[in-house]
This record gives C-alpha cells, structure tokens and sequence, in this order.
C-alpha cells in the first residue's frame, strides 16, 4: 500500500524511485514480466510509490523496498502477494 502522506521526505523518495525505474510499472505479471504501463508523477494516470513489504508488516520508506507502480496495480494489491517473482528486466 502506499503511504498517504505529502511530507518533503516522501515527494522527494516517491520522485527517486519513479526515476529508478523509468516512470514505468514494476508489478511482474503471472509470467515475470513486468506490467511497463507508463504512469508520470502526477497528473491522470500518475503512479504510486509501492512498498514492496507492507508498512504493517515492518516495510520501510527507503528506496530498496519501494517500487512504482501504475494505479491498478498498486490500488488492485493490496497487501496480497505478488503473482510472480519479477525476472531481471530491463526497459
Ligand atoms: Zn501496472
């Protein structure tokens, strides 16, 4: 889930890892691969930041347990398991 806060903190993480990974969803479809949906920072169709583990879990703000993901994907996860372990990929 994505945390809903506005803080500095956060804008500033959340830009870094749509930067890491190409403003592009990472959430590995059923075959590996990842979804690739195009989603800018803000606007119609902006992306979320996603925690990998949730926050409720022990997951934290930090750069390796975030991801971008478009907003179905992250707003369908919930805290569900992933259906896929994400292949090494490159865009
Ligand atoms: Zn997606």
């Amino acid at each position: 889930m994505t945390r809903g806060g506005s803080t500095r903190a956060w804008r500033a993480l959340r830009a870094a890892v749509a930067e890491r990974d190409g403003y592009r969803c990472t959430y590995p479809q059923p075959d590996g691969h990842p979804c690739r949906q195009y989603a800018p920072l803000a606007g119609p169709g902006a992306g979320h930041a996603d925690h990998v583990v949730p926050v409720k879990h022990g997951g934290t703000d930090t750069l390796t347990n975030l991801r971008w993901l478009c907003a179905p994907h992250n707003l369908g996860r919930g805290t569900n398991p992933d259906p896929a372990p994400l292949r090494d990929w490159t865009w």
